[in-house]
């Protein structure tokens, strides 16, 4: 096996959903945008749709194919982007439901799909994707009598539970969705863990379900496996990668593995990464490069034929940490080099 192994446990993701879900009185569906975080739009959304979700989210009506032909006719597909330029019947051929997010692309949608299923997405603060409350007001009862299939907006600061934007938005959402009759949904991972308030009808998470922060219960669903190409020995003070970053202080054993900063091993990642030989750490020493890891083995009574660089204990929010970024980037910077595996 010449490139690194990317395992995902759908079962470990299952479960995560479920311990969401079981967060919460009301439905939960689930957010696959991004080819499910990366981790495989089709397999991911096959095994959340066998345990009863029925709301699935994508970012674009392109990705809304590969949900559809995993999850069956019956689920329902909303694409956060809505209804775009350009975008006809052939793009939401799949019964893809567009969250509608100005009042342009309402009038698009009339115009070219006019009783195609919609839903709204409202700006309460955000300023990111939504209708502005005066937009809202003007269209809202027009949008209610065609019966939208639900009526969402996003938190800005829901990782911080405590930060004074989550209530105000709350209030807003409130105060622009009083009396309505759709499904509203304001909760993604965060929200849901941030109490029943802010559950609504329907929550949505998506990292948590990938077993991100910050879901910190979550079960780990990721695991990636380097092989190791080389092994050499190192004298004091001789260096170790570009820049020679790395110097020696002891006769060290330096194993390099296949993957690098082109598979979502972010260069940014300082110190204080190990890489695993079983239970063992192994620290990643000098610098990573496009396709390689550079990490000391010395500890090892063996060379190892293979390091795992994530699993239950080293998560992608650690890696994330060492890059100065959120799991997030790491999971979906998680490259098409990998070869993959399902786990059941
Ligand atoms: C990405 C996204 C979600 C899911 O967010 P997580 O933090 O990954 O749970 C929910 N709603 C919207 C609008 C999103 O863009």
């Amino acid at each position: 096996m010449s490139t690194a192994r990317l395992t995902i446990n759908l079962q470990a993701l299952a479960s995560n959903w479920r311990a969401l879900n079981a967060k919460t009185d009301v439905e939960t569906g689930a957010v696959v945008k991004a080819d499910a975080y990366g981790l495989g739009a089709g397999p991911v959304s096959a095994i959340l749709a066998e345990e009863g979700v029925r709301k699935f989210f994508v970012a674009a009506a392109e990705e809304g194919a590969a949900v559809r032909k995993a999850v069956g006719p019956d689920p329902q597909i909303f694409v956060f982007s809505g209804f775009m330029e350009g975008d006809n019947g052939l793009h939401f051929a799949d019964n893809l439901i567009p969250l509608i997010n100005s009042p342009e692309q309402f009038k698009r949608l009339q115009q070219a799909m006019p009783s195609h299923p919609f839903g709204v997405q409202l700006d309460s603060g955000m300023n990111r994707l939504g209708l502005e409350p005066a937009d809202w007001a003007a269209l809202r009862s027009e949008m209610e009598s065609q019966n939208p299939q639900a009526v969402i907006s996003h938190l800005a600061c829901s990782d911080e539970p405590d930060h004074p934007m989550n209530r105000q938005q709350l209030k807003t959402f409130r105060d622009m969705t009083d009396g309505v009759t759709a499904p509203r949904s304001l909760a993604a991972t965060a929200g849901t863990l941030m109490g029943s308030e802010f559950h609504f009808d329907f929550c949505r998470p998506g990292v948590g379900l990938y077993g991100g922060m910050p879901f910190a219960d979550a079960k780990p669903v990721v695991t990636v496996d380097l092989p190791v190409i080389q092994v050499r020995a190192v004298e004091v003070g001789e260096t170790v990668g570009y820049g020679g970053s790395w110097v020696a202080r002891r006769p060290s054993r330096i194993a390099t593995v296949a993957a690098g900063y082109a598979d979502g091993l972010h260069r940014a990642i300082g110190g204080g990464i190990d890489a695993f030989a079983g239970d063992q750490p192994c620290p990643v020493v000098g610098r990573i490069s496009m396709d390689l890891v550079t990490i000391d083995v010395t500890d090892l009574p063996e060379d190892p034929e293979r390091l795992r660089i994530l699993n239950g204990h080293q998560t992608v929010d650690d890696l994330a940490e060492a890059a100065g970024t959120i799991g997030y980037e790491i999971l979906t910077s998680l490259g098409a080099r990998y070869s993959r595996g399902y786990v059941e």
